[in-house]
């Protein structure tokens, strides 16, 4: 039946995932005219926003675009339009609006400032309630419908049917399962002919193949340098620290290039992560201020002189490592035992044999081939109607506020070019 002259039917938009990308997915086509369901598995909405920044919520960066870009592992250019049409300044006024002040940290991260993740969540809730968007919880979409390579409608896990004329794709990577990101959203795309790259865990802990890490568990060697090699090549990080772990080795320098290494292991390459402890001297001067401290005090022991390179609590470890008694005299130390001493306080070697896995990945890489994606509109390439957004996307960053804004920005790019 058509409608009357003058009278215009709203476009239906599904939304399936009441994440980050979701919600803001949800308010973006609700804002800009449509009727908009949004459809989350949980009892709750954001039930991952509410873990991130350990509770406080790292809602953006605000870095300039490039250096932006290059934070994401591979394909950040692909966020050039949805940042275009969805910037950091945007998330951040978005916020404020709903009372929200946010404030810009340490590397440019950005907080709430009075606030944290559950009232990051009660604000996106709010702007779904204004915009009259329809919530329903507890309701596991399984399936899309396709019609004349059309998304019209979507598939629950009892077998009901309901339709519409676009849908938005927003169900996350598949990292923190319990969260109810466990990689529906890109089952349902692979089945749709879209292609899957393969899901990886990244900002992951490392595991490595020396026990020791597990003795100082939650310990943080601070103010260190780690870079890691395999093969021929290197990465180095910046000057950071790095938490030991009951098998491993995580903390911000080591989970920014976890995805990575998980790339090179997978390849069956030998992973080396090396801890310069002194990243402020050169070998020389290390050296030569070890040198100077041990002639200086050829009656203490070595473990004395040492609590000046490194935190006491380190010291059994560190010496066991470069095989020497702490009781030991300064003075009785041979020359090929003080090369050691500075040898590992500049390259603490450690082999990494693997990760955590992919569920311990606080982001999931691979996902939705961006192949199949317009970034422009985020609508696929494959079926009309149908959008996707966030995680479940082949995009990943670092920590630091990037993955949430791509959420927020391609929910946003593709509520609005779902209303269009
Ligand atoms: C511990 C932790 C800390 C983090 N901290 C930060 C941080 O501080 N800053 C930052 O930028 N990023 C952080 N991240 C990453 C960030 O949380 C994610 O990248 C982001 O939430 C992805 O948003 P999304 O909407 O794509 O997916 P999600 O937020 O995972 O949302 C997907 C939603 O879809 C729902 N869903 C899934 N399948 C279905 C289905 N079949 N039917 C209906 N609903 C479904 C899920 O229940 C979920 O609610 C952190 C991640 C973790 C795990």
């Amino acid at each position: 039946m058509s409608l009357p002259r003058g009278v215009y039917r709203l476009k239906k938009v599904f939304v399936i995932g009441g994440g980050a990308a979701g919600m803001m997915g949800a308010i973006s086509a609700a804002s800009h005219g449509c009727a908009v369901t949004l459809f989350e598995r949980n009892d709750i909405l954001g039930k991952k926003v509410l873990l991130t920044g350990k509770g406080k919520c790292n809602v953006t960066n605000a870095c300039s675009k490039e250096d932006f870009f290059v934070r994401f592992a591979k394909n950040g250019h692909f966020l050039r339009d949805a940042l275009k049409a969805f910037s950091s300044e945007d998330v951040i006024s978005f916020f404020e609006n709903q009372g929200i002040e946010c404030q810009i940290g340490r590397q440019q991260r950005v907080f709430p400032l009075k606030h944290e993740a559950p009232d990051v969540v009660e604000a996106l809730k709010q702007v779904l309630r204004k915009n009259n968007v329809c919530i329903k919880y507890n309701s596991r979409i399984k399936d899309l419908i396709v019609k004349d390579g059309q998304a019209i409608g979507i598939k629950f896990e009892n077998g009901e049917d309901q339709f519409c004329d676009k849908v938005i794709l927003a169900t996350g990577g598949a990292s923190f399962s319990g969260t109810g990101s466990s990689g529906d959203g890109i089952e349902m795309a692979q089945k749709l002919n879209h292609k899957k790259v393969n899901l990886r865990p990244s900002l992951v802990p490392l595991i490595t193949k020396e026990k020791f890490p597990a003795k100082l568990r939650g310990f943080f060697l601070k103010n260190v340098r780690l870079t890691f090699k395999h093969g021929k090549k290197k990465k180095i990080t910046g000057i950071g620290e790095v938490m030991l772990m009951s098998n491993g080795i995580s903390g911000a320098l080591s989970l920014a290039v976890s995805g990575e290494v998980v790339d090179w292991l997978a390849k069956g390459e030998k992973v080396f992560a090396k801890i310069d402890l002194k990243p402020g001297m050169t070998a020389e001067e290390v050296g030569a201020r070890l040198g100077r401290e041990l002639k200086a005090n050829p009656k203490k022991v070595i473990a004395d002189i040492m609590t000046s390179f490194f935190p006491e609590i380190f010291m059994g470890t560190f010496m066991k490592l470069v095989d020497l008694d702490s009781a030991r005299l300064a003075g009785t130390m041979k020359l090929k035992e003080i090369n050691r001493i500075q040898e590992s306080l500049k390259a603490l070697t450690l082999e990494i044999t693997g990760s955590r896995p992919l569920n311990s990945g606080m982001v999931t890489q691979g996902g939705v081939s961006l192949k199949n994606i317009n970034p422009k509109t985020m609508e696929s390439r494959v079926i009309k109607n149908l959008y996707f957004t966030g995680e479940m996307m082949d995009i990943d960053a670092d920590t630091g506020g990037f993955n949430l804004q791509a959420a927020f920005s391609t929910g946003y790019l593709a509520g609005l070019s779902a209303s269009q």
